[in-house]
């Protein structure tokens, strides 16, 4: 694997040569290659759904083909940003698709064959839930067993014959309980089976799982390394030859690509991505903090907190923080609880997150997928609050005089 940031000692950094970067340079200047005809330093959007084929057409099925020819399959703002995760995740190669779910589907698409058996985290993302509680089984015959992850006695004892792949977020979607991905790693390798992890909670410089283990890492670019919640992506990262095989299998044939223009806006968000996820762990801390102190609260999951089940794995396992997602539980009714988010003045009520505004969603889940969650948010339904770029203060403040609309002074 390439790593960034490793510079060898006496060698100056050079930006044509991402061996002598450390990370945070190679976010600046990963993958952007600047414009030759015009000599812009920035790489243009090119909008462009094909490009000019060689004299001799039937080049391009030369393996070691460099050139582009259709955008469903390659173009070059995708490949620019392809370049750049790719090595920010320590990875060999990465593809680049329209939105976070697409990349999940060519992955799964991927290594599943009909009869397959998965071991999936019994809390992610409710789209992934869908696919493996419903599609994948009814279109595939694929068998799933949906696993508290956190509990590896169970995620090894789910291990059947014909497993094939191990599915978990590091910070899972919406109840924040944290997966040790070294372990499952290890639990899915000796059962011959692959582990796919969705990062999309953690990207780097927080975590990179391929280092720890996984064989392939999945983000949702839509949410912190586009940053500013006006664009969808996501992305595929892995072995060479895997990402080839998901290039020519889903992407090619299944389509999803990501427009130049989203793949344009997700390359400019990201070149600020460590900073703004300091800034985002940072504040959301903060608020875990407030929210655990205030009585009218009755429960906060924040990772960074001493009293999250898996916070000594995730001091060990995250590399710059906790993460920018903190999610609670308000006691009373559910009018309530509305009161207070329909309150807020600085937080807006909406899904998503990893955005520059912080967000709040409010979701009563239904019993199949709340069983997994902890008493209160099965009782009280589950309050995400996304953070974004504001000071932290007037968050808290924003917090605070809500709960007194809803349910009066603290003390
Ligand atoms: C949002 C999200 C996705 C889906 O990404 P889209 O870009 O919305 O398709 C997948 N996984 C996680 C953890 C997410 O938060």
């Amino acid at each position: 694997m390439t790593h960034v940031g490793v510079r060898p000692p006496g060698t100056r950094p050079d930006k044509r040569d991402f061996d002598t970067l450390s990370e945070s340079t190679w976010s600046v200047h990963g993958g952007n290659h600047g414009d030759e005809s015009t000599g812009a330093i920035r790489a243009p959007i090119v909008m462009a759904n094909s490009y000019r084929l060689p004299a001799d057409p039937s080049a391009i099925e030369d393996p070691g083909f460099g050139g582009l020819v259709y955008t469903r399959e390659h173009g070059a703002n995708q490949r620019g940003l392809e370049e750049k995760l790719a090595r920010l995740d320590h990875g060999e190669a990465a593809a680049v698709f329209g939105t976070g779910m697409a990349a999940l589907h060519a992955a799964f698409f991927t290594i599943l064959n009909p009869g397959d058996h998965v071991i999936v985290s019994n809390v992610v993302y409710s789209r992934v839930a869908g696919l493996f509680d419903s599609i994948f089984p009814a279109k595939l015959g694929i068998e799933v067993d949906f696993v508290d992850v956190t509990d590896l006695d169970a995620v090894r004892a789910a291990v059947r014959m014909r497993t094939r792949l191990v599915h978990a977020e590091v910070i899972a979607n919406p109840d924040l309980r944290v997966a040790d991905v070294a372990a499952l790693a290890q639990i899915a390798h000796d059962a011959g089976a692959l582990l796919s992890i969705d990062s999309t909670f953690t990207p780097p410089p927080m975590m990179r799982p391929l280092d720890h283990g996984a064989d392939v890492v999945v983000h949702s670019l839509t949410k912190y390394y586009n940053g500013h919640g006006d664009a969808m992506g996501g992305v595929v990262i892995g072995r060479r030859d895997f990402v080839e095989d998901v290039r020519t299998g889903a992407m090619w044939h299944a389509g999803g690509a990501i427009s130049p223009f989203n793949a344009w806006l997700i390359m400019r968000g990201s070149t600020t991505l460590p900073l703004r996820l300091q800034r985002q762990c940072e504040s959301a801390q903060a608020v875990a903090e407030f929210l655990e102190a205030d009585r009218r609260v009755v429960h906060v999951s924040y990772p960074g907190l001493l009293g999250h089940d898996e916070h000594d794995l995730a001091r060990t396992q995250l590399a710059t923080g906790f993460g920018g997602v903190v999610s609670c539980a308000l006691g009373g009714t559910h009018e309530d609880r509305l009161r207070f988010v329909n309150d807020l003045r600085v937080i807006t009520s909406a899904v998503s997150l990893g955005h520059d505004e912080t967000l709040v969603a409010y979701e009563q889940y239904p019993d199949g997928r709340a069983a997994a969650f902890a008493q209160p948010f099965r009782e009280c339904g589950l309050i995400r609050l996304a953070i974004g770029l504001e000071a932290s203060e007037d968050l808290v403040a924003d917090l605070d005089a809500s709960l007194t609309t809803a349910y009066g002074p603290a003390c």
